[in-house]
């Protein structure tokens, strides 16, 4: 965290009433542009007082249902329909987001691993920086909207993190359960201080995220699963009028790093299960195969824990590290 200023302007004034789509100007002063800026497009719709919610999406710039979901949002939600605040970001990381990557081209900067970030250095801990210092302090609830981008495919899923907070975890918690995705599910590992999620609970600002898709594709269902969510979530926080019908959602956690499981050597990885598969520690996940070396064995990666398949490599080219599958456990 940083008391340096951010060097971000944007015309949307956060405490007008009304409907604002702009932009937040991040200078970006380059050979083909010497006073330019990187517009990263962001609206908010405020009526009155009330709770404010923080929506965001394209943090990773190849994962699309947040980002489109929020672009209709933004078209469709009028102030005289809400009491409070709506703010929302569909392509927070703009750079990643029009190049359809994870990265930003500019910097190779991962904006999920950028927080708290810092104003003076390049684009994407910048934007992190703002989010953190101006963005969570006047936020009651933030949704960071995600999926498996073009590395990994998903159980669909909305999620919070465990934190070391337990009272905004509790809030985390009942948000997760109005939004009530088909699966809600509880990171307690596989996450860090960098996350976006983590920077805003240390703010005292419950956290959503999850993962509604993948494989760079935009997932028809994940899309109709953000937005019943994001609409249940604005009635649960009393932007939005109306009731909060109970629906059931399965609840899961990752409880350890062992239940990540990493690819062992490089090769062409053949998955032994699928998406939603129940496996037992010692399970074969998959075989690491050796095209350019037929003769060769194949050679094994199995589970290290029981769980829930949740999460599946998209591509089959691995490198030895990289994560070919995570699991999750039922909770009650
Ligand atoms: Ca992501």
């Amino acid at each position: 965290m940083t008391d340096r200023p951010t060097h971000i302007w944007t015309p949307i004034d956060y405490a007008r009433d009304g409907k604002q789509v702009d932009w937040l100007h991040l200078p970006h002063s380059v050979t083909r542009s010497a006073y330019g800026t990187i517009a990263i497009p962001a609206a908010v719709v405020k009526n009155g007082e009330g709770p404010t919610a923080l929506f965001t999406a394209g943090n990773h710039g190849d994962e699309y249902e947040g980002q489109v979901a929020l672009c209709n949002l933004i078209r469709e939600l009028k102030p005289e329909r809400i009491r409070g605040r709506v703010i929302m970001i569909p392509a927070l990381n703009l750079p990643a987001a029009m190049a359809g990557t994870r990265t930003s081209p500019l910097d190779e900067g991962n904006l999920n691993r950028s927080f708290p970030g810092n104003p003076d250095a390049t684009p994407t801990p910048a934007i992190a920086h703002y989010v953190d210092s101006v963005l969570f302090p006047i936020a009651d609830l933030f949704h960071d909207l995600h999926s498996g981008g073009g590395s990994l495919a998903y159980v669909q899923f909305a999620s919070t993190h465990a934190g070391n907070n337990p009272e905004v975890h509790a809030r985390g918690l009942a948000a997760l359960r109005a939004f009530a995705a088909p699966v809600s599910l509880v990171w307690r590992a596989g996450s860090d201080a960098r996350y976006s999620p983590h920077a805003a609970m240390k703010r005292g600002v419950p956290a959503l995220g999850g993962e509604f898709g993948g494989g760079g594709s935009l997932s028809r269902r994940g899309l109709a699963i953000v937005e019943e969510g994001l609409e249940r979530l604005l009635r649960h926080m009393g932007i939005v009028e109306g009731v909060v019908e109970p629906r059931p959602t399965r609840m899961m956690e990752v409880p350890t790093r062992a239940h990540f499981v990493h690819a062992p050597t490089a090769g062409v990885f053949e998955p032994a299960v699928e998406l939603g598969d129940s496996v037992k520690a010692g399970d074969l996940c998959g075989r690491v195969h050796f095209v350019d070396d037929p003769a060769r064995t194949p050679v094994d990666c199995r589970f290290a824990a029981d769980g829930v398949v949740v999460c599946q490599r998209h591509p089959a080219r691995v490198e030895r590290g990289d994560c070919v599958a995570h699991t999750a456990v039922d909770v009650a």
